[in-house]
């Protein structure tokens, strides 16, 4: 898929990569010694987008809503993680080329064959299509199955009800579908191997003796988790409350690609929130948000084939249903809002819901952030509802506990079949099975305790089932045992939280932001195109350019002096003293999306003046000394745009000062 730049021109992504790779906003990492495919290095002005990216986020969620964030390590019990489910089922469906040896990921594999096909059909019916290559060495190699063959209108529908609903199949189905329509690797011209479950995380041992099996963590999320009681108690057992946490996650993905959109090593910001499921998980903060407008892509048209996305307020959404509960709501409204503040284009975002194969069997509603990049749409916020099942299953295997209790306003009469044992004689006379029974005969419902105190006085006994002792079958009579109907007072109520997990995964939102914010400006009559990076000064890596007008002595106290003034507001600042022309030194700090300069001239000299150039519109305005660092002040930190800027302070169309000034 083809996307446009900011400024409509069609996007050129090898120009941009390698702008990318050059000025280091990322590069492959370990290099020189070949590389290793999904890992990357941020580079100076990577680090400085990324560590501002973070700090918006942490000032957008944890300090605005008061979360507890928490630091917890990436290295991880196996046992944590058996708990959790993912030992099991954190996997994808792998395939083998039986030819080469080619190991596959099912659900790219099944993708990339039908779009290919539909796109040789496209050829075939004379329809413009665009080019989608990750290589442009590759460009000029036809792969097979991409020939234009025009297909039955039937096959091409079938084909798109297939690719709305590719996140719903699981390895058998892909294995069906690769069977069906006969999909074979375009490298070598055969069927690969049925779809086998891959684990995707990376395992380990910990210790000298390496009998603590372990895993690199997948996400940051079951640190928090193990947290819960600890965390509810700092927080003086108030509920609801969020814990959050920022931190490297691994996975060891089967075809690592598209450079930071699908890597093994990679930052995750990642949010738990934890509320009470009464009541309808209603969110107090929910009217500021109610009114924030959402593209949405609903699960009932995916399933039906399709595609098209609903425009529509969260608090519409939530009200008729589509969006489970305010406080998921609420949260799909604070992450667009968050992607809106860092500068991604607003027209690129949607949010699709899971379908229900695709969603956790647990989870009760699962919505992604999408960002449209040359790439497709691609993931690069989960939020889901994810019920009680972390809490339960982590207290369950532990024993911790790990409920909120709340003391009931109005204490409640509760009727109900209580089961008492006599344990003077209990445990002498089921000796070593005494405690299991025991917890077999606490843990029967309400209504098999009701049927069991017929039993008992029908019949002087009762037969309970108990799982590992003698056949499973265990008598217990009436001298040991009473089953009646009581009456209890109730001061407090238990319960285990739901949790709503917004997950971010910082590098793909950095690359979209990168692609949403790129555009080139005309080359000059020079033969390069002068890329640009419009980032909002709040994310941008480096604020200010310092540009002495040349390497006169006479700039160089004042370069020093506004270096030190600027870093005194907390401002980044960088200096270009070379003797490259001015047009070119902004142009190369265009290309870092750096959105200010200051231009020092002779007249600054004289008399503290500058210039002030905007990256975007090149517009310059000139004032004295504190005027222009105000501007920066505001600007920076998002009060005030450069139109306000420009409408306060006198525009500066002349030439800077170019000869000391008398
Ligand atoms: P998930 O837990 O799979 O929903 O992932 C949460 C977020 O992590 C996604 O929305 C992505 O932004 C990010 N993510 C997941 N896998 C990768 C990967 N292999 N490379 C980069 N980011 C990823």
């Amino acid at each position: 898929m083809s996307t446009t730049t900011l400024k409509g021109q069609p996007l050129d992504r090898p120009v941009m990569d390698s702008m990318l790779r050059r000025r280091m906003f990322y590069t492959p990492s370990f290099e020189i010694y070949g590389g290793v495919a999904g890992l990357y290095d941020y580079g100076p002005p990577g680090c400085a987008l990324l560590s501002n990216i973070i700090d918006t986020w942490r000032k957008h969620f944890v300090l605005e809503e008061d979360m507890l964030e928490v630091d917890c390590p990436a290295l991880t019990p196996a046992e944590v993680l058996k708990t959790s489910g993912h030992v099991d089922k954190f996997a994808d469906w792998m395939c083998k080329d039986p030819k080469n040896g080619d190991i596959i990921r099912a659900d790219h594999f099944v993708e990339e064959i039908l779009e290919a096909r539909l796109k040789g059909d496209k050829e075939a019916r004379g329809v413009k299509v665009e080019e989608k290559e990750e290589d442009p060495k590759k460009k000029k190699k036809k792969v097979k199955g991409t020939e234009a063959i025009k297909l039955d209108d039937a096959v091409v529908k079938e084909y798109e009800e297939i690719l709305a609903k590719i996140d719903n199949y699981g390895g058998p189905e892909l294995g069906e579908l690769i069977t069906k329509y006969d999909l074979k690797n375009p490298a070598t011209g055969v069927l690969p191997t049925p779809p086998v479950a891959f684990n995707l995380m990376f395992q380990t041992a910990i210790g000298p003796s390496s009998n603590l099996p372990g895993y690199l963590r997948p996400e940051t999320a079951q640190g928090q988790f193990v947290n819960f009681a600890k965390l509810l108690d700092f927080n003086q057992q108030q509920m609801p409350f969020a814990s959050a946490s920022i931190g490297k996650s691994y996975r060891n993905e089967i075809s690592p690609r598209s450079g930071l959109l699908r890597v093994r090593e990679f930052l995750m910001a990642e949010i738990e929130h934890y509320v009470d499921p009464q009541g309808g998980k209603q969110h107090h903060r929910f009217d500021e948000v109610k009114d924030v407008e959402l593209v949405l892509l609903n699960r009932h048209t995916q399933l039906a084939g399709q595609t098209h996305v609903q425009k529509v307020a969260i608090g519409k959404a939530v009200a008729d249903g589509t969006v489970d509960n305010e406080t998921l709501g609420y949260f799909l409204a604070r992450i667009h809002l968050f992607l809106e503040k860092i500068g991604v284009d607003q027209t690129k975002i949607r949010f699709r819901q899971h379908m229900a194969n695709e969603m956790a069997h647990y989870a009760a509603d699962c919505w992604d952030a999408e960002l449209l990049t040359s790439y497709g749409w691609i993931e690069c916020v989960g939020c889901a509802d994810r019920s009680a099942y972390d809490l339960t299953v982590h207290a369950k295997k532990t024993g911790a506990s790990l409920m909120v209790r709340e003391r009931l306003a109005q204490p409640i009469t509760v009727e109900e079949w209580q089961v008492e044992l006599d344990k003077k004689k209990f445990g002498p006379h089921f000796k070593k099975d005494g405690k299991t029974i025991e917890a077999a005969v606490e843990a029967l419902t309400q209504e098999q305790r009701e049927a069991l105190a017929q039993d008992l006085k029908a019949d002087g006994k009762i037969t309970v089932d108990v799982e590992g002792v003698g056949n499973g079958k265990v008598e217990i009579s009436k001298d040991l045992i009473t089953i009646e109907r009581r009456t209890r007072t109730e001061n407090t109520r238990e319960y285990t939280p739901n949790v709503i997990e917004p997950s971010f995964g910082i590098g793909r939102i950095i690359y979209s932001l990168i692609e949403h914010n790129y555009w080139t400006r005309g080359s000059d009559g020079g033969d390069e195109a002068r890329c640009v990076l419009s980032f909002p000064p709040t994310v941008a890596p480096t604020k200010v350019l310092l540009v002495p007008l040349s390497g006169h002595e006479s700039f160089k106290p004042l370069v020093k002096y506004l270096s030190l003034k600027l870093r005194k507001l907390g401002v980044s600042s960088r200096v270009d003293d070379s003797s490259a022309s001015i047009g070119k030194r902004y142009s190369r700090n265009d290309e870092l999306g750096t959105p200010l300069g200051i231009t020092i001239d002779f007249q600054s000299v004289q008399d503290k003046t500058y210039t002030l150039r905007d990256r975007d519109s090149t517009k310059q305005v000139r004032a004295d000394e504190a005027t222009i660092l105000a501007a920066i002040k505001s600007l920076v930190e998002g009060e005030k745009v450069w139109a306000d800027v420009e409408k306060e302070l006198p525009a500066f169309e002349g030439q800077e000062a170019e000869v000391p000034v008398r």
